[in-house]
Parts: structure tokens; C-alpha cells; sequence
């Protein structure tokens, strides 16, 4: 790693990398390609290897199986601190004892960088994050936002290749969570870093990402753009977990709500937004619940004793206990 300059961003390839804890494979041959400079979440449910998987990009675990490369670099045994990456954690890992300012020089000072380059480098990191009027500040008396940005700044001080961030904003209230996430995002189109995002958060994931992995038990089940994800989900899983979706399993219901025949076995994922209600002709439904969300409603529905939801525009209303008629003829899939 230079003391220098600017580092320049490299990508990361996991090929067929496997990690098991016991019996538990929380990593199953996984192999994926992300390109430098590229911003790319693995998202999933909890539980399903995200964290494992960064922690193996990262070095502070080692796959049982498969090889990791950073650029054209084997570096499945390289030590994690030999690595060109950096972590932001989501407890943010600082040293409460320490002010901002020596947060972000301990990685330097492990580097041994001379007392010239740490200043400097410090200086130059804390402006980028807009924290530079806290250098003396100690990190146990700022806020949950300045505290991410700290960490942020101990990241890229390091001039790391590839920054990886597990679940960082997870520990923010809801305002504040959107407003770092736009400031994550431009800070990472400036710098240009290729930066890897463990999230089970779908809305940050989509908001983030130039590409996502959906991940299910320790395997990816599809990547792509938020854009091919949300639209062309290749199963419902993925389109349940992105965006939300009824799935359904009852063949009768499938039929009678949007026309569509499925073979046995095949459960089909309607979207929230692709019901339409009040249709003539189309299955009696009871609306049981709604909740106002703003620019939309959300109906709970019952139809033969299956729950949906469905939205409707926010200025729309239909009374709880009302009965209408609901059909659906689009974004039916199959999963396969
Ligand atoms: P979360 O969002 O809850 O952190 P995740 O998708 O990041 O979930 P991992 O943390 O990678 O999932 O864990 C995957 C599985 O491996 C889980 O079942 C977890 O309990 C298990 N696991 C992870 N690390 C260890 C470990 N050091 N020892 C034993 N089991 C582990």
C-alpha cells in the first residue's frame, strides 16, 4: 500500500467459495464477479451468509473451499491486514477512549506511516466525510450520524482498493439512515472505490447499488441491476424479497384471480401494485385492513381465507369490511 497517493479501485472475484460451521454450509459455492469502481450489495434474509461472505472478501475468515481474488490477485491467503480492503462495521468499531482524530490515525500508525503522512492523511480523510471540525472531538460524544462518518473516514484513510461495509446505517434512526445513505452514495462516486454492502434492507440496497446478489441459505439466486431485480425477479423469492409480493400456491386461486393456469407444483408471485381493485368479474375479496402510507394505501385483503395486499393510490379509500372485486394480470412469474 502506498503512502502517497490515490489508490485506483480493483475488482473482486469469489470463485466457487464454500464456508461451513459445523454442519451448517453458511457459504455454498458461491461465485461472483464485481467490477471495480462498482457499488454491489449483497442482500438477504438474516442468517443467510452475507456477513460470512464479506468476512471472507476481508480476510478474517478463510473459505473452506474456492478462491478469492482482489484484481488479478490470488489473495485467498493473504492475511487480512495485508489486504487492500477496509471495514466499516455497524457498531462502528471506534475506540471510545480515543478522539475522532486518533480513530482514524490508528490504522495508519499500525501501517507505520510517518507522523507527517498520518496528519495529513487524516486531515484529507475527515474533510472528505465533512467531520474535519472534529478532529479532537472524542468519538463518545457525538452523535449516531458523526460516529458513522468517523468510521467511514478510519475506512478510507487507509486508501484501500475495495471498501466493504457491513450493514452500516442499521444502527440510525430512519431520517437520519437516508440522509448518510445519499452521502455514502455520493462520497462513493467521488472517490470511486469499489465498495461491497451487506444489507437485508431491500429500499437501501436498491437505493445504493449499481448491482445486487440476492442471497438465500449460503447461496446467491440471482444478481443483477435494482432495476432487472425488481422487474424481471426470477423467482419469487426474489421478488418477494424485493419490492414485496403475494406469493401464492392455491392453483384454484391463482386461476380464478389472474387467468393464468400453473403447472402443479409452481407457487406464483403477484406484486402489491398489480392488483387491481374494484375490477368487474374479477374474485370477491374483503378488504380486512388498510394503512396509510403517504403517496400510497396499502389494502389487506381476504379471499377464501388467503390474505393479499394490494395498493392503491393514497388519495383513493375503501372502507374496512368493504367487498370488491380484485384481478391481477400482471408480473405473474413461476418460480423455478
Ligand atoms: P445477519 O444479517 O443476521 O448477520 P448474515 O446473512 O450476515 O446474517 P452470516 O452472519 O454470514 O449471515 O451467518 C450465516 C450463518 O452462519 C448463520 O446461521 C450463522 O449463525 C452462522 N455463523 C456465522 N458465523 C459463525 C461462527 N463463527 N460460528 C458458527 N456459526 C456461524
Amino acid at each position: 500500500m502506498t503512502n502517497t497517493g490515490h489508490t485506483e479501485a480493483k475488482g473482486v472475484r469469489l470463485e466457487g467459495v464454500s464456508r461451513s460451521f459445523g454442519q451448517l454450509k453458511a457459504v455454498d459455492n458461491v461465485s461472483v464477479d464485481i467490477p471495480a469502481g462498482s457499488f454491489f450489495s449483497l442482500l438477504g434474509p438474516s442468517g443467510c451468509g452475507k456477513s460470512t461472505t464479506l468476512r471472507i472478501i476481508s480476510g478474517f475468515e478463510s473459505p473452506d473451499q474456492g478462491r478469492v481474488y482482489i484484481g488479478e490477485e490470488d489473495v485467498t491467503d493473504v492475511q487480512a491486514r495485508r489486504r487492500p480492503t477496509a471495514m466499516v462495521f455497524q457498531n462502528y468499531a471506534l475506540f471510545p477512549h480515543m478522539t475522532v482524530g486518533q480513530n482514524v490515525a490508528y490504522g495508519l500508525k499500525v501501517r507505520k506511516l510517518s507522523a507527517s503522512d498520518v496528519k495529513s492523511r487524516v486531515q484529507d480523510a475527515l474533510r472528505r466525510v465533512d467531520m474535519e471540525a472534529f478532529e479532537g472531538t472524542p468519538v463518545t460524544s457525538l452523535s449516531g450520524g458523526q460516529q458513522q462518518r468517523t468510521a467511514l473516514a478510519r475506512a478510507v484513510a487507509i486508501e484501500p482498493e475495495v471498501i466493504l461495509f457491513d450493514e452500516p446505517l442499521s444502527n440510525l434512526d430512519v431520517a437520519l439512515r437516508h440522509q448518510t445513505r445519499a452521502e455514502l452514495k455520493a462520497l462513493q462516486h467521488r472517490l470511486g472505490l469499489t465498495s461491497i454492502y451487506v444489507t437485508h434492507d431491500q429500499e437501501e440496497a436498491m437505493a445504493l447499488s449499481d448491482q445486487i446478489a440476492v442471497m438465500r441459505a449460503g447461496r446467491i439466486v440471482q444478481t443483477g441491476s435494482p432495476k432487472e431485480l425488481y422487474q424481471q425477479p426470477d423467482s419469487a423469492f426474489v421478488a418477494s424479497f424485493l419490492g414485496g409480493s403475494n406469493v401464492l400456491d392455491d392453483a384454484q386461486l391463482i386461476q380464478r384471480l389472474t387467468g393464468a393456469m400453473p403447472a402443479g407444483g409452481y407457487v406464483v408471485s403477484v406484486r402489491p401494485e398489480h392488483i387491481e381493485v374494484d375490477a368487474e368479474g374479477g374474485v370477491e375479496a374483503e378488504v380486512v385492513a388498510h394503512q396509510y402510507l403517504g403517496m400510497q394505501t396499502s389494502l389487506t385483503l381476504e379471499v377464501d381465507g388467503y390474505r393479499l395486499e394490494a395498493r392503491i393510490p393514497g388519495d383513493q379509500e375503501i372502507p374496512t369490511a368493504t367487498r370488491i372485486g380484485v384481478t391481477s394480470s400482471r408480473n405473474v412469474l413461476d418460480d423455478r
